[in-house]
């Protein structure tokens, strides 16, 4: 039988599940936080309950250590019955990956030498790699990237309109990100309107923390909305998503911003958090309803922004069959749907406001039944999709 442990390393914490190929279950998932800090924090849970384990942790070495006691708090011991695979989530896989890749020594390497397009995510990411390379030698390991879903997109749809030599030593270009979650959510889709990825066309609403929309046809991205750095597109968070870059550079000359400035203020202290003074869409939502200038702003812009994309995308796939909305936002909140698909009628959209404001869990549709585009809610599962991956770059090697 096959597990997969699936792990999402940050710099400080990382995040891990084991899940069981046969069923897709979730046998154990966990938190290990505080890296580096005085005192650091393993929380861990199974079927049988949770456990924690409290002490300092130096690194993410120090961390598996911790992860693998915790385990064996609650009865599992890895060390005699280590997972099948690891699979790692990896934001960043530049031109070089654009499919899930068996790490060595190279791969790994390559991955921290992309460090200088993602500063945020690749390096933890690969300290991520490195810890469990040493928790578990003997098991393969697999990096499933961010970006790969997104490298058939066309020339015209990732190359920005800048000097082509710079643009090619410097790597710049759209890259776009979440491609786990669009591949999962598309597919997904297909499989809930029971009709075959090939044939759809698919707009895909990923809106959590970070943002995303992606256009897919027959299975393949199009277009997204992310760009070099999941910076661009759609109001997210923190993140600002599109400003014109002459305002940067305005900040620059007038208020004396340096480029580590411009980008905190872009990644960290903009969106939601900079138009309302709270990046989480719950309590923007209820200052807005307590009648929070502010607040309501912040969600008209966001609106707005998505509104926008969805008219790129529609043009750009010449109609769709499906939109699914998913991750945090997406898939929780009723409001933001309705208001991104108000008045699209004449577009062949038609919200279903009772099924659209339905408490449900799982997959379903919020349209109504003479709606020409199908609108869906899918959870998305990218741990899911990372263990699936993981299995299938496995045995495509063997
Ligand atoms: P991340 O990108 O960190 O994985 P999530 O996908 O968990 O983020 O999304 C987090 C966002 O989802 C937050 O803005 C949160 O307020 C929002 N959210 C969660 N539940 C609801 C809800 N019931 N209504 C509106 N927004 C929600």
């Amino acid at each position: 039988m096959s597990y997969v442990l699936v792990v999402n390393s940050g710099s400080s914490s990382f995040k891990y599940q084991l899940i069981n190929m046969a069923t897709e279950a979730r046998v154990a998932s966990g938190l290990v936080e505080r890296i580096g800090e005085p005192m650091g924090l393993a929380v861990h849970s199974n079927v049988d309950g949770t456990s924690d384990i409290e002490r300092p942790i130096a690194d993410h070495t120090e961390g598996f250590a911790a992860m693998m006691e915790a385990f064996a708090k609650s009865g599992h011991d890895l060390g005699e019955t280590p997972p099948s695979a690891v699979g790692h989530r990896v934001v960043h896989g530049g031109k070089r990956f654009f499919a899930p890749t068996i790490v060595d020594d190279d791969v790994a390497w390559n991955i921290n030498d992309l460090s200088e397009l993602a500063p945020l995510h690749n390096p933890a990411n690969y300290q991520g790699i490195v810890a469990a390379r040493i928790a578990f030698p003997d098991v393969p390991h697999v990096v499933v990237f961010d970006t790969a879903f997104h490298q058939t997109m066309p020339a015209e749809a990732y190359t920005y309109a800048i000097d082509r030599e710079l643009a090619e030593r410097y790597r710049v270009r759209k890259y776009g990100f979440h491609g786990t979650s669009h591949k999962f959510v598309s597919e997904a889709a297909a499989a809930f309107v029971e009709r075959p990825l090939s044939e759809l066309k698919q707009i895909v609403l990923h809106l959590g923390n970070g943002a995303s929309m992606c256009a897919i046809d027959g299975g393949v991205s199009q277009d997204t909305s992310m760009g070099m750095t999941p910076l661009q597109g759609l109001v997210m968070g923190t993140r600002s998503g599109d400003v014109d870059p002459s305002a940067l550079f305005h900040l620059s000359r007038k208020a004396g911003f340096e480029a580590d400035d411009l980008d905190e203020l872009l990644n960290r202290r903009s969106g939601l958090l900079g138009l309302a003074g709270t990046g989480d869409m719950r309590d923007v939502s209820r200052l807005a309803e307590e009648g929070d200038a502010h607040a309501q702003l912040a969600l008209d812009v966001y609106h707005r922004r998505i509104r926008h994309y969805l008219g790129a995308y529609l043009v750009h796939l010449g109609g769709a069959d499906v939109l699914a909305f998913t991750a945090g936002i997406g898939e929780n909140s009723p409001e933001t749907r309705a208001e991104v698909l108000r008045g699209l009628e004449w577009l062949g959209i038609r919200i279903d406001p009772e099924r659209n404001a339905l408490p449900n869990r799982g997959p379903r549709r919020i349209s109504s039944d003479d709606s020409a585009i199908d609108v869906l809610v899918i959870p998305t599962d990218e741990e899911l999709e990372i263990a699936r991956q993981t299995i299938e770059t496995i045995e495509g090697a063997e």
